[in-house]
């Protein structure tokens, strides 16, 4: 979590730039800004898919997006500008009920319709990836395997303090050399009497360095003698644990990443999640977050079209709004054509997931098409902005950096295609 250093850091960028390029105002008042409304979002539903959801899942829907609009965008550029994760959010996203919407209603978790959890993750990467991110992480990838392969002490101890945002929760499969083939991976867990002990390296850990514990992935020997994969709650105040904070990125500014490393870790047997053996165990929480993903960067390009509408609207160039130019027009008409096709996606596939008809390739296909979807329409929304799109008043280019995150996380797009290849052919690429 980042600390008053950060913001150190970020004034003295902005003191050695005073002093560099001095900013003379010789008593002139600054021009007013062009800028953008958040407020005056009415979303985006061309094809009334509004009509399919109830009033339930509409009311859900609006509230977190009254919440991003009131209390995410006013915060949040300047938290990217700094490379601060916004931390007085975190316990509106308790209150709001956005960590673990669609898992069952016990111990504290939503109960939500898959639907609503989709409906959410929209709303919040309105807002930012790195919002949604945090949320995706801690519903999906630490709070969705404590449920489903945990036991019941497990599921006592974490889930409702992670619900209510008490304690923050971190994934860690990935390692520096194991991204896309997380199979290879090379940590290690060994039973010691009562204990697991613990080595290895996780790399790009969501919330690890502001986290109270991690769901890491590690092989393990079993009864047979045999590797398997097992999932272990990991402490964050272990001795042996530590977990730098990845600097230096230009996408998601506004979340904290983070390395895993585990030297010696020595954590009780009971630790153990008992109902993961093997890959699936990593990949259903996948399926779960991907699945919310496929929703949330359909918010971003939302987010990014409003911008570019509302400035082709307000702009004039050559004495009439830019909206009148029929190249500009086209550029508006391609988002609004791509994100409504994502808006059905996501919609069919919220009704799948909840008839638990949902096949892991089918999010394939929506992951890939709405995060590639939604980097072309920030692309082009940065263009129908000129050379305001660059400014951080205006979302677009905040968006855009974070997506070309999103586009890689949770599988790359050339991954998400060959999981699709081996669906229609039978053949699998990745052998
Ligand atoms: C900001 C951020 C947050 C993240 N958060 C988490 C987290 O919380 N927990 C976690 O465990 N991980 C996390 N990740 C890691 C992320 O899931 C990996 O970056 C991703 O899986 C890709 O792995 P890699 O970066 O090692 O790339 P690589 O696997 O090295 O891939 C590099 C390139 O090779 C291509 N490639 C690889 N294999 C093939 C193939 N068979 N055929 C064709 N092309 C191929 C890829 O598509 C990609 O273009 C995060 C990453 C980022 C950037």
């Amino acid at each position: 979590m980042p600390g008053p250093s950060d913001a150190a850091t970020a004034a003295q960028t902005t003191d050695d730039l005073a002093r560099d390029a001095p900013a003379r105002s010789n008593g002139v008042a600054p021009p007013e800004a062009t800028t953008y409304d958040p407020a005056a979002f009415e979303g985006l539903d061309y094809y009334a898919i509004d009509d399919l959801l109830s009033e339930e899942e509409k009311a859900v829907r609006d509230r977190v997006r009254h919440f991003v609009t009131e209390e995410v965008t006013p915060v949040i550029g300047e938290h990217a500008q700094a490379a601060t994760f916004p931390r007085e959010l975190i316990p509106r996203f308790g209150e709001l009920g956005l960590l673990g919407p669609h898992l069952p209603e016990e111990y504290g978790c939503g109960g939500h319709s898959n639907l609503v959890y989709g409906l959410m993750m929209q709303e919040l990467e309105r807002g930012d990836s790195g919002i949604r991110s945090f949320c995706s992480v801690q519903g999906s990838l630490v709070m969705y395997p404590i449920w489903r392969f945990g036991t019941e002490a497990q599921k006592e101890a974490w889930l409702p303090a992670l619900a209510s945002a008490e304690k923050i929760g971190a994934f860690g499969l990935t390692e520096p050399d194991h991204g896309s083939n997380p199979a290879g991976m090379k940590t290690r867990a060994r039973k010691d009497g009562d204990e697991y002990v613990l080595d290895g390296h996780k790399r790009w850990a969501t919330n690890a360095s502001a986290g109270d514990v991690a769901v890491v992935w590690a092989k393990v020997e079993d009864d047979d003698g045999n590797d398997q994969i097992g999932g272990f709650l990991v402490e964050l105040d272990r001795d042996g644990v530590a977990t730098p904070r990845i600097e230096d990125k230009w996408s998601l500014r506004a979340a904290v990443t983070s390395e895993i490393v585990l030297d010696g870790v020595r954590v009780p047997a009971g630790n153990r999640l008992p109902g993961a053996n093997g890959l699936r165990g990593p990949l259903s929480c996948l399926t779960q977050a991907r699945y919310g993903i496929c929703w949330g960067v359909t918010g971003a390009a939302m987010a990014c079209y409003d911008a570019a509408l509302q400035h082709a609207t307000n702009r004039e160039q050559f004495d009439r709004p830019i909206a009148r130019f029929q190249l500009m027009q086209e550029r508006l008409a391609e988002m609004v054509q791509e994100i409504t096709k994502a808006q059905l996606l996501n919609w069919r596939l919220g009704t799948l997931k909840d008839s638990e008809e949902m096949r892991p390739q089918q999010v394939s296909l929506a992951k890939r098409n709405n995060c590639q979807m939604a980097l072309e329409v920030a692309r082009s929304a940065r263009q129908v902005l000129g050379g305001n799109g660059v400014l951080g008043m205006f979302p677009v280019m905040r968006h855009m950096m974070n997506l070309e995150s999103v586009i890689t996380y949770e599988g790359t797009h050339e991954v998400h295609t060959l999981v699709i290849g081996q669906d229609v052919t039978g053949e699998n690429a990745f052998a």
